[in-house]
């Protein structure tokens, strides 16, 4: 491990098959993924309709480059503007490469408008990234120390305070678009006010700017819609997810509509391997299983049932500040600090995330059977309680 630089504090365990929310590590212990390699694998470990599309495509053909047309491409992204109401799409191979697409594209129309160094608005806790452009928007001034400097041309306001965005809008005239998470899912889960986003596009309209949505974590039916802001009334200009999309092939997109979507020009924008046959493969075969096996609905059935299994499984215990999640994306919040939470779910079998000791969170696979989902209840409320002093 150490030809490998030091940028994850590994867990010392591996893991060497899988299949659906099991896995298996190199000593053959099983654990059941509450985590899903953060938010990726929502069809679980070694689908068959993945594994089929991947194994096949890459018997025909995995590459060629976008200097060539590529009709599967061509269709994913056909797929993705009718779920989301975008008009097009960019593909790239992360969350961040997306984000960075969205951000170009808030620069070109800040530009077009006459904006001579146009600003984004982004929040605090916010998670976009660990590219220079995505890291400086991301809202976590530890994952930016010591990468200074940042970029210039982001501006930052509290999450879930379309208030403080209205008064930047009233002071600065250079602001192009916001961007912002629907559920910050990196710092743990966090659900804004019913009426926040729709309050964001009434501020974007009312400016003449846009309005970017990160769907990275949210997006490909985690929160028991395609897209977090199909809860809502509010239609973005801008979309990108990555996760969940290709159920860990690497995928992301940017998805754009009207003015928004017709910015970038040939020159523009670009990536060798963004949208490749492989990768679009693996998409189309996650889009097909999430609309055959209804997946979408499954998620916020699933969701319903985990938190509301938590909340009476951890009822009483006075360390639970609160159980909250939007469809699979779920998190258990403490009132104090319990370290190890992590290491104990591992010894009872069962792979979930901690933020900063205080937060659970969980990820777990759209297709769990109910029972799995109240096994995930028993072994993580066995984690938290277990850690009782
Ligand atoms: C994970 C994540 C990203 C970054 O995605 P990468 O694929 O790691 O570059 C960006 N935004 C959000 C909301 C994320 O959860």
């Amino acid at each position: 491990m150490t030809s490998l630089m030091n940028t994850y504090a590994r867990l010392p365990v591996s893991f060497v098959k899988g299949s659906g929310a099991t896995v298996e590590d190199s000593d053959g212990n099983t654990y059941l993924d509450a985590l899903t390699g953060l938010a990726v694998c929502g069809l679980g470990h070694a689908h068959p309709a993945v594994a089929k599309a991947v194994s096949d495509q890459a018997e025909t053909l995995l590459h060629t480059s976008n200097l060539y047309e590529m009709p599967i491409q061509a269709a994913l992204a056909e797929r993705l503007t009718a779920l989301s109401g975008m008009d097009r799409a960019f593909f790239g191979n992360s969350g961040a490469e997306a984000n960075e697409a969205a951000i170009k594209i808030a620069r070109l129309h800040g530009q077009k408008r006459g904006i001579k160094s146009p600003m984004v608005v982004v929040t605090d806790q916010s998670f976009h990234g660990r590219t220079m452009a995505t890291l400086t928007a991301t809202g976590n001034r530890k994952a930016q120390a010591g990468f200074e400097p940042l970029l210039n041309g982001f501006v930052r306001a509290p999450f879930n305070d379309p208030a403080t965005v209205e008064q930047i809008a009233a002071d600065n005239p250079q602001i192009a678009a916001v961007l912002v998470e629907p559920v910050q899912g990196e710092s743990g889960i966090r659900i804004p006010d019913d009426g926040y986003l729709d309050a964001l596009r009434a501020i974007c309209d009312a400016n003449g700017w846009l309005l970017m949505l990160d769907e990275v974590q949210t997006g490909n039916g985690r929160t028991g819609r395609y897209f977090a802001y199909q809860h809502t009334g509010c239609l973005p200009d801008v979309v990108t997810t990555a996760k969940g999309l290709g159920n860990g092939i690497p995928i992301g997109v940017c998805l754009a509509r009207g003015e928004a979507a017709e910015l970038f020009q040939p020159g523009h924008h670009g990536s060798t391997f963004g949208g490749n046959f492989i990768a679009c493969a693996a998409a189309h075969a996650v889009l097909d299983t999430i609309e055959s096996e209804n997946l979408i609905e499954r998620a916020g059935q699933l969701g319903k049932r985990i938190v509301d299994g938590l909340g009476k499984a951890l009822r009483g215990d006075n360390r639970i500040k609160e159980v909250r999640g939007k469809g699979l994306m779920i998190a258990v919040e403490l009132n104090e600090p319990v370290p190890g939470l992590v290491n104990a779910g591992l010894e009872r079998g069962i792979l979930i995330n901690a933020i900063g000791d205080t937060i659970v969170r969980l990820l777990p696979p759209l297709n769990l059977t109910d029972e799995e989902a109240d096994e995930v209840v028993a072994r993580v409320s066995a984690v938290i309680e277990g850690q009782a002093t």
